[in-house]
C-alpha cells in the first residue's frame, strides 16, 4: 500500500491582474476552487482513485460557469460550444479523449467512459454524443445550458478584431474564465490526470485544442508524473508540454520543479505561448509553473485544508470566507 496521496488542480491561465478582479469575483473563485479540489480529496480520503478524484474535481469546475469548461465555455466564431476533454490513467497508459462535444452536460465523464467502456482513446463530434447518449446514459442538455452572457460578449468583443484569445485574454468587461484540469496520486501509487475546456473564443467551427490530445494537454504515468496544462492550445501541442515534461523527469531525472518552470519558459513561452501546468509526482508533491499573470489553482495541505492562489506571485493559502 502507497501513502500518502496528494491532489492539484487548475481553473485555466492567463491575464489575472488583481486590478481588474471584483473582490466578489475573487471570492467566487476562490470558494468554487476549494469545493473542487476538496471533492476531488475526498475520493482519495475514502480509497478511491487517482483517475475518479481528478474526475470528481473537474466535474465541479465544468459545472461552475465561472470556467471555460462545460456551463460557461467560451464561444466559436459561429456562436457554439464545443468542448475538448480528456482523461489519462498513469497505472496502464489507458486514456479516454473526446472532442468538438455539444450536448454532453459533463464531457470528463465522457472522457473517462471513452476510456472504460470502449476499444478506443478518442471520440470526436457526433460519434462521441452517440456513445454518450446511447451507450452510456450520459444527460443532454441544450446548447442553451453552456452559455453565458458574459461569454457572448467576449465573443462580440473578438469577432471585432478578428481574433481568437484564451479565456484569460483581458476583455472589455474585465472577466476572466479558465480551461480547467486535475492531477492525482492515490494512495496505491497510481497517477492520473483529467482536463476539460471550451477551447478559445473565436476559435473557428471544428477547430480541436491541446485539452484532448494526450502529451499536449494531459499526461500521467505511474512512477513518473500526472500533468494537466491550460493556456494557448496551438503551442502547448507543439511544444508537447504535457508529454515534455513526463520526458524530462523519466530520462533526464528532472525534478518535478524543473521539468515544471523550463518546459513552461522554454519554447513554448520564447515562441509566444501564455499559460501553465499543474503536475504531481510519484512521490505526492504538487508543482504549478505558469509565465503569465495568473493561473487559479489549489491543492489540498496533509491537515485536509485546501490551499489557493490565483495571481502568479501569490503564495497558496487556505480560503477565508
Ligand atoms: N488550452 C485550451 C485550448 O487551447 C485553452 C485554455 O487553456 O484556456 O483549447
Amino acid at each position: 500500500m502507497h501513502s500518502p496521496f496528494s491532489i492539484a488542480i487548475h481553473g485555466g491561465a492567463g491575464t489575472i491582474e488583481r486590478r481588474l478582479m471584483t473582490a466578489e469575483l475573487e471570492a467566487a473563485y476562490r470558494s468554487t476552487l476549494a469545493q473542487s479540489v476538496l471533492a476531488g480529496h475526498a475520493v482519495l480520503a475514502n480509497g478511491g482513485t487517482a483517475i475518479d478524484a481528478t474526475v470528481a474535481a473537474v466535474t465541479v469546475m465544468e459545472d461552475s460557469e465561472l470556467f471555460n469548461a462545460g456551463r460557461g465555455s467560451v464561444l466559436t466564431h459561429n456562436e457554439t460550444v464545443e468542448m475538448d476533454a480528456s482523461v489519462m490513467d498513469g497505472q496502464n497508459l489507458d486514456l479516454g479523449s473526446v472532442t468538438l462535444i455539444s450536448h454532453v452536460k459533463n464531457p470528463i465523464q465522457l472522457a473517462r467512459d471513452v476510456m472504460l467502456k470502449s476499444p478506443h482513446a478518442m471520440l470526436a463530434g457526433e460519434g462521441a454524443e452517440h456513445f454518450a447518449f446511447k451507450e452510456c446514459g450520459h444527460e443532454y442538455v441544450e446548447q442553451d445550458y453552456f452559455f453565458t452572457d458574459r461569454r457572448y460578449n467576449e465573443l462580440l468583443a473578438m469577432k471585432k478584431t478578428g481574433d481568437v484569445a484564451l479565456s484569460e485574454a483581458r476583455y472589455p468587461d474585465e472577466k476572466k474564465f479558465g480551461t480547467v484540469g486535475a492531477v492525482a496520486l492515490d494512495a496505491e501509487g497510481n497517477l492520473a490526470a483529467a482536463t476539460s475546456t471550451g477551447g478559445m473564443t473565436n476559435k473557428r467551427w471544428g477547430r480541436v485544442g491541446d485539452t484532448p490530445i494526450i502529451g499536449g494537454g494531459t499526461y500521467a504515468r505511474n512512477g513518473n508524473v500526472a500533468v494537466s496544462s491550460t493556456g494557448m492550445g496551438e503551442l502547448l501541442m507543439r511544444c508537447t508540454v504535457a508529454g515534455d515534461i513526463a520526458a524530462r523527469m523519466r530520462y533526464a531525472g528532472a525534478s518535478i520543479h524543473d521539468a515544471c518552470y523550463d518546459v513552461i519558459h522554454g519554447d513554448f513561452r520564447e515562441l509566444g505561448g501564455q499559460g501553465g501546468v499543474v503536475a504531481v509526482d510519484a512521490e505526492g508533491k504538487v508543482n504549478f509553473a505558469l509565465n503569465c499573470a495568473g493561473m487559479y489553482r489549489a491543492t489540498v495541505d496533509e491537515d485536509g485544508i485546501a490551499l489557493v492562489a490565483i495571481f502568479a506571485d501569490e503564495p497558496l493559502s487556505p480560503v477565508t470566507e
